[in-house]
């Protein structure tokens, strides 16, 4: 629960409460960003009326579906899609599709919701949104898959479009889904836009989206650490949960940069790695074989696994990167890590981290990168492919990257700044949330209210 000092927010938390009570998630971000904003309407108290905030926590449109399928046995399945368009006011709506069995209208909420403010951060023009179904990947053959994604789109495509929302990927959707998903929006709407991204290579997709989150995620990393702490990621041991597309990328980024990552996980479990994770064995499990971590444990001599992921977080590093999922990291766990001497806590999930932990981590004045800025780069990268369809050109990878890790140094410096010019001098969380907020206020007083 939260508590504000000032009354106007409280109220508004109130009526979100009222609203959406059975949905932890949502309330959970809603909260976080709410707390952040007590200096900005101490200042500026015509937020008070101006009705600015009371909007920002409703999403635009809600979309939920029925996706039936048929599986490999004949059997027709049921699952529920969901696109959430929380807010345009920036942008079109530009969020990724998650699928994961946990996927429920209070996790595409907060999602969405965060999504929001993390596009703003990156200075590219990109609206609020996110979507998914609780379709659990796990087991399927290909065919099922291409056949779930196929059902997903033919409903999905009635409500996006290049100029109107574009989709990605998140967890349980990467590279091959979208491939089935734009397929099939090709197929119904005799279109060929850019209307996902995290495209492949062949049909107008980016390069450098693939390692974006994660190399993006180390470029904000090093910075605040340069920058705050006149030190570096070289020669630091890293632990990053997770084994899919932001832990691996960001593993590869934090050895580039000479640190030793030495732990990576799944939903099953971790492996330990005291001489360093070896990443060619790891994406041959990951991305070739679509098989779990602990099978790493039978190809690299000296590693161990271990059942449970919370574990993770009592190895001892001097940075850790969560990149698994939300809630990741509760209060227990950054006690942990904290007393284990970690150093820097940078977020390439969404809301890994409970508020209690949160609170831990900057109580105890370790450097902390909150995920709407530390994990921008893999959608800022989503908006330079945007841009590349646009002007049907496809740039150099050198070229996307330059551009990737200038926008996080850039998201860096905007929430540093917003932390010191709020009095709260080094916390990124409400540096981040202030200038995310802000940009989307502007562009929502200029539009008006529709009476
Ligand atoms: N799912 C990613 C995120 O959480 C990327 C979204 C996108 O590229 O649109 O930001």
């Amino acid at each position: 629960a939260f508590t504000f000092k000032n009354a106007y927010l409280q109220g508004v938390y109130d009526s979100v409460v009222k609203r959406n009570g059975n949905e932890p998630e949502f309330l959970q971000a809603v909260g976080e960003v709410l707390m952040s904003l007590e200096p900005v309407v101490e200042k500026d108290p015509s937020y008070e009326t101006n009705g600015v905030i009371d909007r920002i926590v409703e999403p635009e449109r809600m979309i939920q579906f029925r996706v039936s399928w048929v599986d490999d046995n004949g059997k027709v399945q049921v699952n529920r899609g969901f696109r959430c368009q929380f807010n345009s006011a920036i942008g079109p709506y530009k969020g990724g599709l998650r699928l994961h069995p946990s996927v429920c209208a209070s996790v595409i909420k907060f999602l969405g919701f965060e999504q929001t403010f993390k596009n703003s951060l990156t200075t590219l023009p990109m609206g609020g949104g996110k979507g998914g179904s609780d379709f659990d990947p796990k087991g399927k053959s290909d065919n099922e898959i291409m056949r779930f994604c196929q059902s997903f789109m033919t409903e999905l495509s009635k409500h996006i479009g290049a100029d109107t929302d574009v989709p990605a990927g998140d967890i349980g959707t990467g590279a091959r889904e979208i491939g089935y998903m734009f397929g099939q929006y090709k197929r119904l709407r005799n279109e060929f836009t850019g209307v996902l991204t995290g495209k492949g290579l062949s049909y107008g997709g980016s390069l450098a989206r693939t390692e974006a989150t994660g190399y993006g995620l180390l470029y904000f990393t090093e910075e605040m650490m340069s920058c705050m702490k006149n030190d570096s990621v070289k020669g630091k041991t890293v632990v990053v949960s997770g084994s899919g597309n932001v832990a691996i990328y960001a593993t590869e980024k934090a050895q580039a940069l000479g640190a030793k990552v030495v732990a990576l996980s799944d939903s099953n479990g971790y492996i330990y790695d005291p001489n360093g994770i070896k990443l060619d064995v790891v994406k041959q499990i990951k991305e070739v074989e679509r098989g779990r971590i602990k099978e790493y444990v039978n190809r690299v001599e000296g590693a161990t696994y271990t059942e449970g992921c919370k574990g993770i977080w009592t190895i001892k590093c001097d940075i850790a990167l969560p990149c698994a999922t939300q809630n990741e990291i509760d209060g227990e766990s950054a006690e942990i890590l904290l007393k284990n001497g970690v150093q820097v806590v940078a977020e390439g999930a969404n809301m890994p981290s409970t508020p209690e932990a949160i609170d831990k981590f900057l109580a105890a004045g370790i450097l902390f990168g909150p995920a709407k800025a530390a994990n921008a780069g893999g959608v800022a990268t989503s908006g330079l492919e945007m841009s590349q369809n646009s002007e049907r050109l496809s740039w150099t990878f050198e070229e996307v990257d330059a551009k990737l890790k200038q926008i996080m140094i850039n998201i860096f410096h905007n929430a540093y700044d917003r932390s010191k010019e709020y009095d709260v001098e080094g916390n990124l969380v409400v540096g981040a949330n202030i200038a995310g907020f802000l940009k989307v206020a502007d562009a929502m007083k200029w539009q008006g209210v529709a009476y």
